[in-house]
């Protein structure tokens, strides 16, 4: 491993302490609302920890086949009668279960902007302009504590699946705000949590079947692929080899400086948008685009990662996601051919780009379950 230069998180004195799991973050971690802020009110929000962590249980119940209201939608949940989540989670008139105290340093990564490849329409003093759009690669990064303290009690079943959903998002998935955009990757150092070598023998279903809309992990799937470049990634970067923006764009100025910290302190190479506004074009029905990839990210149903460090010519980036329109084939036929042309502003610098895992959501729920 690699020097890191934040330091360790350490829980402060009279601190109340519960079983707890230790991460690593192998890109930034992201729970802010709003992306452009001064620095000193940038910190890591704990409500966005758990609500991240609330919709992969949801998602992991649903495919249980248990039920799961969206909290950000029209719930129906209110005091007793609530959800297989809302148990959890908590609702109006019904309390979360526990509390969570995170351990974190507000270590801010310096930033990195990638321009958008086409064109935005937007409003200004009622006239519409094109203009293109910077995104803003940012988080935090550093070790993570963090410690669960029962308020109620906890079933086995509930300490069961909440070690089920931190095995995908730390397998698979990532957790905090921005996922689709490369935020959240995280790496399971240390588990405390009761029941984490447990499956699930008795299961009671309380199906609604008004509610499938919402994604369910029987619909998921997961890929990492590794990137191999042809030169050292340093050098590649030092050469100002990848794309940043547009010949066009106006008052964008590259920060090389930064892509090389980034990857040198930090272990990542901040491609999320390159691999995203690449298999975007996968899905050539606009409706269906719009469908799955969202606007700007929002909304989308597909999930791309920076590409954190293998060695130092490989990145691995996860994608994952939920559909039924196909992209899944679509992205793992296509990926190699396309992402070259989207990743480099000049020669093709990358030598592979292999599949080298491959999960549906389904295999996940069996191994949740006891046989
Ligand atoms: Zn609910």
């Amino acid at each position: 491993m690699s020097k890191r230069i934040y330091p360790e998180p350490s829980m402060k004195e009279n601190e109340e302490m519960g079983p707890l799991l230790k991460l690593e973050t192998l890109t930034p971690i992201w729970t802010g609302g709003v992306r452009e802020k001064s620095k000193e009110q940038l910190r890591l929000r704990e409500t966005g920890i758990i609500g991240s962590l609330r919709w992969w249980y949801e998602v992991l119940i649903r495919g249980l086949g248990r039920s799961a209201c969206d909290p950000t939608a029209n719930t129906r949940c209110e005091g007793k009668n609530h959800c297989d989540a809302c148990e959890l989670f908590g609702c109006t008139g019904w309390a979360r279960k526990f509390k969570l105290n995170i351990e974190f340093n507000d270590h801010t990564i310096p930033g990195v902007w990638i321009g958008t490849r086409k064109k935005h329409e937007v409003k200004k003093d009622k006239l519409k302009y094109l203009i293109y759009l910077r995104r803003n690669v940012l988080g935090f990064m550093s070790p993570v504590i963090l410690s669960f303290i029962p308020l109620r009690e906890i079933s086995k079943n509930e300490w069961i699946l909440l070690n089920a959903t931190f095995e995908i998002i730390g397998d698979y998935g990532a957790i905090g705000a921005h996922t689709s955009q490369g935020n959240g990757v995280i790496k399971i150092i240390e588990n405390n949590l009761p029941h984490k070598d447990d499956k699930i023998d008795n299961l009671e279903f309380k199906k609604d079947s008004a509610r499938v809309e919402f994604p369910s992990l029987d619909n998921f799937f997961f890929y990492k692929f590794h990137l191999k470049f042809k030169e050292d990634i340093p050098a590649l970067i030092d050469k100002e080899a990848f794309w940043t923006h547009q010949q066009g764009h106006k008052k964008f100025s590259d920060n090389w400086g930064n892509w090389e910290k980034l990857w040198n302190d930090y272990n990542f190479l901040p491609i999320a948008f390159h691999i995203r506004d690449t298999i975007r074009h996968f899905e050539d029905d606009r409706n269906k685009r719009h469908s799955i990839f969202g606007k700007l990210g929002e909304g989308s149903k597909v999930f791309v990662s920076h590409g954190y460090k293998i060695d130092k010519e490989t990145v691995e980036t996860r994608i994952w996601g939920y559909d039924e329109e196909g992209i899944k084939e679509k992205i793992k036929e296509n990926l190699n051919g396309s992402l070259r042309e989207k990743l480099f502003s000049d020669n093709d610098n990358l030598e592979s780009c292999n599949l080298i895992d491959e999960k549906l959501g389904k295999k996940i729920l069996e191994g949740v379950i006891k046989k």
